[in-house]
């Protein structure tokens, strides 16, 4: 099958080139032509394992190509899948402008029967937009509007691509079902359960998923917290109760508070909707309060760590991506934590397997290192904002040599205490006692 994807970067690129490589002829579309030119040189615009792979596979097979002109892109395909951007707006609505103009863009261009295919994540509606949008430019035009969520998590993308959970499709018109079936034929195949609904229905699931996603996360920062004060473990806790199948053990990691280009801008956008169809929703409110206000606690945390002061300390600072595996930096926590960090006096030194590039786009004053030991030495304090594989086995001798005191704030709980305590740290983890050198901290 042919098939379009407007829109080349997290979504985009990782659906279009798996399309592919399900054996279907994919042009992938964006506006912005540095990122185009990088593809035609074979450079991967994002950081994502596996794509550079899958990406020059599909290339060389001639099924994978790459545009910045939809025009050239949109005729005589089965399927256009429109995977721009949705920013949160001022108001925390979603920016639906690059939707739109996607629309207006494919729109001139249809040829014979195609189907429009939704996988931004868009509130319930959009659909009905795009088609009244297309109807209006080109009255004869023979197409349908069909939602397809996408579910993919950035660091796993490809695997969570080619074996989902489960795929949504929301579309009542039956040719439409059929392009969409006939797309996903080989997971199908693979007994992948797919989801048929209406439009409106997957546009709000896919919402729906991201807050409950959300709110488990923001619930086991909770219970951390309360774990502390109480001398538990929150890892038991979270093992204790997510083995119990009604809960699932998955999103139950207690941490510095979820961040990332989905969670804040999607729980911002489903309170709004709920708003205005006049059903506020109490409990994704709650957890984006809590989750705001989980940060400032994080930077309190390392404070009072330091001693209740950072006044011209050095602080070594371990990842500040929102994740492992991925560059993006839209609303990690580290945005919100090392800013207050620094207004509290500290001097701020870090690294990021990755995430550099983007960070200092947005991080300012920071002295950046060149590997994971470049930020310690002479530092009052390591802190592991990310848990990135390379900074879990860490050499703990060395580390200890090279901080100045050996001070340890692990937001992420990739160390445990017990073997912290043994390697001679002071060492403050999430939802777990404090130890230090030796034994229990008082
Ligand atoms: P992104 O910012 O990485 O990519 C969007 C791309 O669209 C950009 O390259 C931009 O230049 C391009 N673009 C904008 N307007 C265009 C137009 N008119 N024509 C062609 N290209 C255009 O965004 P993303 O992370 O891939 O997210 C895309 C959508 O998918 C969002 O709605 C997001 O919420 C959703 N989503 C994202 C993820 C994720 O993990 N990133 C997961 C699931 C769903």
């Amino acid at each position: 099958m042919k098939v379009a994807m407007i829109g080349t970067g997290y979504v985009g690129l990782v659906s279009g080139a798996c399309f592919a490589d399900l054996g279907h002829h994919v042009i992938c579309v964006d506006t912005d032509a540095a990122k185009i030119e990088k593809l035609h040189r074979a450079e991967i615009p994002i950081y994502e394992p596996g794509l550079e792979d899958i990406v020059a596979r599909n290339v060389e097979a001639g099924r994978l190509s790459f545009t910045t002109d939809a025009a050239s892109a949109v005729p005589s395909c089965d399927a256009i899948f429109i995977c721009v951007g949705t920013p949160p707006r001022e108001d925390g609505d979603a920016d639906l402008s690059y939707v739109y103009a996607a629309a207006q863009g494919i729109a001139a261009h249809l040829e014979g029967y195609t189907v429009i295919v939704d996988k931004s994540t868009v509130p319930v509606g959009t659909g009905d937009e795009v088609e009244a949008i297309v109807r209006k430019q080109n009255p004869e035009a023979d197409f349908d509007v069909a939602s397809n969520p996408e579910f993919l998590r950035e660091g796993n993308a490809i695997d969570d691509f080619m074996q989902p959970d489960r795929i949504v499709i929301g579309t009542n018109a039956a040719r439409a079902k059929e392009v969409m079936q006939a797309l996903y034929r080989p997971l199908m195949l693979a007994e992948t359960p797919i989801v048929h609904t209406s439009r409106a229905t997957a546009e709000i699931t896919k919402y729906a998923a991201n807050a409950f996603l959300a709110m488990k996360v923001t619930f086991i920062n909770e219970i951390a917290d309360i774990c502390e004060r109480v001398g538990a473990d929150v890892q038991d806790v979270s093992r204790g109760i997510g083995l119990d199948s009604r809960i699932g053990t998955k999103f139950l990691q207690a941490g510095a508070g979820f961040g990332g280009s989905c969670f804040p801008k999607d729980t911002l956008a489903l309170t709004g909707t709920a708003r205005k169809v006049g059903r506020p929703t109490q409990i994704v409110e709650a957890v984006m309060a809590a989750n705001a206000e989980r940060k400032r606690r994080m930077a309190e945390k390392v404070i009072a760590a330091c001693g209740d002061s950072i006044e011209g300390k050095t602080i070594g600072v371990l990842g500040v991506t929102f994740k492992p595996n991925t560059d993006d930096m839209r609303d990690a926590p580290s945005l919100d934590i090392l800013p207050l960090l620094q207004q509290a006096g500290a001097h701020i030194r870090a690294y990021d397997p990755e995430g550099m590039g983007q960070a200092r786009k947005h991080l300012k004053d920071i002295e950046w290192a060149d590997d994971a030991y470049g930020v310690m030495p002479g530092a009052d304090a390591l802190l592991i904002l990310t848990e990135w594989n390379e900074f879990r086995v860490l050499d703990l001798d060395r580390v200890r040599r090279e901080l100045k005191a050996p001070l340890m704030i692990d937001l992420r709980n990739i160390y445990t205490p017990a073997e912290m305590a043994r390697a001679g740290f002071e060492y403050h983890s999430v939802g777990r006692e404090t130890v230090r050198p030796g034994g229990l901290k008082k």
